[in-house]
């Protein structure tokens, strides 16, 4: 489907079937098919036994490396390889999208295919994001594109003024796919969203389970509201003055941004019990548990209280990011042997930290899968911490399984067969239609179940010794470790970025690429949106390299044009008018450059440009 070149025939299609069209019409949009949804069923099928098949691949770091020193393995997968890269390149110039590798180098030039599907990707999904608007008559009104200046825009896009914007009369099934109409949550949020420039502090007022306290509370407070007060400005008697300077070591500044339960979980011990062969207990059937959706205090306390009194429980989130410059949490699943708990994490984002009480008692194991992210969400939106933390994807590593996703312990060891049909979709949506909270549920529900049948594996693997199952507690206890950080804009971000991209710019566009990339950065803080919301990747290198004179051709840059791009045209046409002012030369890496020009776009060193 490729918007720009196929609209004419796309149009004429349709113009077809809406007058009479006999079988051989049909055949011309989709050869060899009886009609597109005979097409669609046939790439559909085509679509999953690929996926199934490359799923089924020996994975790198497992059993890759041993199939790899097989001789005719190796063959045969170069020859696929290249078939495969050919066909991709075959569809990407099809779509209009880059597909030239700039760097053959073989290590560093997976790096660019990678971002080269991703680029494509991106652009296709645009596609039929509009094509399906189109379809749906959300664009039919759309105004033709004009200079900006001459016309203040119609719809105001802010972050803080969504509410209730048009969700009337769209059906329960398109609010599915379709992230647009979804009141912003963070309109909701008692505390404020921080997206300011500076370092994560960490969210936690009271301690529960502490062995070591949190530094002083009321310090905390001062620091972190006053950090460029001088305790001699404030207006307290000396003897307390010279007390808070004091404390204001760097030991103190240290431990403002530390781990909260860093010390708590360097002296956690493994209880002996979670370290012999337990008797798997069976997960109850879904249809006999019980599941409650939990959006009140109430219930939230409630909750908590029956965690605390449990030895062990299951733990998964849900998220969303598109919409949010930080991302947030908005579910949380918890399951105990018993029952089923589904956590409205937005409706009680302020009231979650007492969960802390059940997070971070050592004597209550918290069973995650791929806890990687749970663990960052949770300190960034809650304040949350887990002590004793088992995680069954450190397992699987552990175990040498053919894969170790949670599809696959499910049906390895519960042969449950999961869809991962809404691991995608949007969990802001409420109230939460009961597909999506029964797909949350199968993510908890059989958790604990696993978490016995692994650990006779890594029994039994190691011959009864415990070395291979201590070795994934402490591995959990490492994943519990980790701290939350913020994306930190810096002069130099941009380079970081454009560097992976590996994209030879000039001096004008390289500016350009800076001026929009801390446009985009400084919009997205403010309005609460992603930077791929604010403006994708792809368009702004578009808009890098051709440097467009007027504001339309900003705008044809970028298909569909994002709200915030549409809205601020004036601004985005200065800053590449500022680009074009920069004299021109050609931006190379190697350090065999003739002419070398640090000064003009504060690079580092080992940034050089020629005279093009
Ligand atoms: P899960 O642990 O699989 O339930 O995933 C938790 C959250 O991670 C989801 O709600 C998504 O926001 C995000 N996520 C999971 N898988 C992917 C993926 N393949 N790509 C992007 N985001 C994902
Ligand atoms: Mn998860
Ligand atoms: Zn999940």
């Amino acid at each position: 489907m490729d918007s720009s070149k196929s609209k004419d025939s796309t149009n004429s299609g349709l113009q077809e079937t809406n007058s009479d069209i006999n079988d051989e019409e049909k055949n011309d949009l989709c050869p060899g098919f009886k009609d597109a949804d005979a097409f669609v069923k046939y790439g559909l099928g085509a679509v999953l036994s690929a996926t199934k098949a490359s799923a089924g691949l020996p994975q790198t770091g497992d059993e890759y490396d041993f199939y790899r020193s097989f001789p005719g393995f190796q063959e045969f997968c170069e020859s696929q390889g290249d078939k495969l890269l050919h066909c991709m390149s075959q569809i990407m110039q099809h779509h209009g999208c880059r597909s030239r590798m700039r760097d053959r180098n073989k290590l560093t030039g997976l790096e660019e295919r990678f971002d080269l599907v991703v680029d494509s990707n991106d652009v296709i999904l645009e596609r039929v994001g509009i094509l399906l608007d189109e379809a749906d008559g959300v664009n039919r009104n759309q105004q033709p594109v004009m200079p900006a200046e001459f016309q203040p825009p119609k719809i105001v896009v802010s972050s803080w003024n969504r509410m209730g914007s048009s969700s009337g009369s769209r059906s329960e099934t398109f609010r599915l796919l379709q992230a647009k109409n979804i009141a912003r949550p963070q309109m909701k949020f008692k505390e404020k969203v921080d997206n300011s420039n500076t370092p994560f502090i960490p969210k936690i007022f009271i301690k529960p389970n502490a062995v070591k306290p949190l530094p002083s509370c009321k310090l905390l407070l001062t620091l972190m509201f006053f950090p460029s007060v001088r305790p001699e400005d404030l207006d307290v008697p000396a003897a307390l003055a010279d007390f808070i300077h004091q404390q204001r070591t760097q030991e103190h500044v240290e431990d403002m941004f530390a781990h909260p339960y860093q010390y708590e979980l360097d002296h956690l011990t493994i209880q002996e019990s979670v370290l012999s062969k337990p008797e798997p207990q069976m997960y109850k059937p879904l249809t006999e548990t019980k599941c409650s959706f939990i959006d009140t205090l109430d219930d939230l306390v409630a909750l908590n209280e029956k965690l605390c009194k449990l030895s062990e429980f299951a733990v998964d989130l849900e998220h969303h990011s598109y919409r949010s410059f930080l991302g947030l949490t908005c579910l949380i699943q918890i399951s105990s042997r018993e029952e089923d708990f589904i956590i409205d994490a937005i409706e009680l984002r302020s009231e979650l930290y007492i969960l802390n009480e059940a997070f971070t008692d050592p004597a209550i194991v918290k069973v995650f899968h791929g806890a990687d992210s749970d663990i960052e969400w949770l300190q960034r939106d809650f304040g949350l911490y887990v002590v004793n933390l088992f995680d069954t994807h450190q397992a699987s590593r552990a175990l040498n399984l053919a894969r170790h996703s949670l599809d696959q312990l499910l049906k390895h060891f519960c042969n449950v067969n999961s869809e991962k049909r809404y691991q995608l979709a949007d969990w802001r949506i409420r109230p939460l239609p009961d597909e999506m909270v029964q797909y949350a549920r199968m993510d908890t529900h059989y958790l604990l179940y696993i978490y016995d049948c692994v650990r006779v594996q890594l029994l039994d693997f190691n011959h009864g010794q415990p070395g291979l199952l201590q070795s994934v507690w402490n591995k959990s206890k490492d994943i519990s470790l980790k701290k939350y950080t913020k994306p930190i804009f810096t002069e130099e971000s941009y380079l970081e970025l454009q560097r992976k991209q590996k994209r030879s710019f000039n001096t004008q566009q390289l500016t350009a690429f800076r001026l929009l990339f801390a446009w985009r950065d400084k919009l997205a803080r403010q309005e609460d949106e992603s930077t791929g919301f604010t403006l994708p990747t792809h368009m702004m290198n578009k808009i890098s390299e051709e440097l467009p004179k007027e504001p339309q051709g900003i705008i044809a840059c970028c298909n569909p044009v994002p709200p915030l791009v549409r809205q601020q045209v004036n601004e985005l046409h200065l800053l590449v008018q500022q680009a074009r002012e920069m004299p021109l030369l050609k931006v190379i890496k190697e350090l065999h450059s003739s002419i070398y020009i640090q000064t003009y776009l504060c690079c580092p060193p080992n940034y050089m440009f020629e005279c093009s």
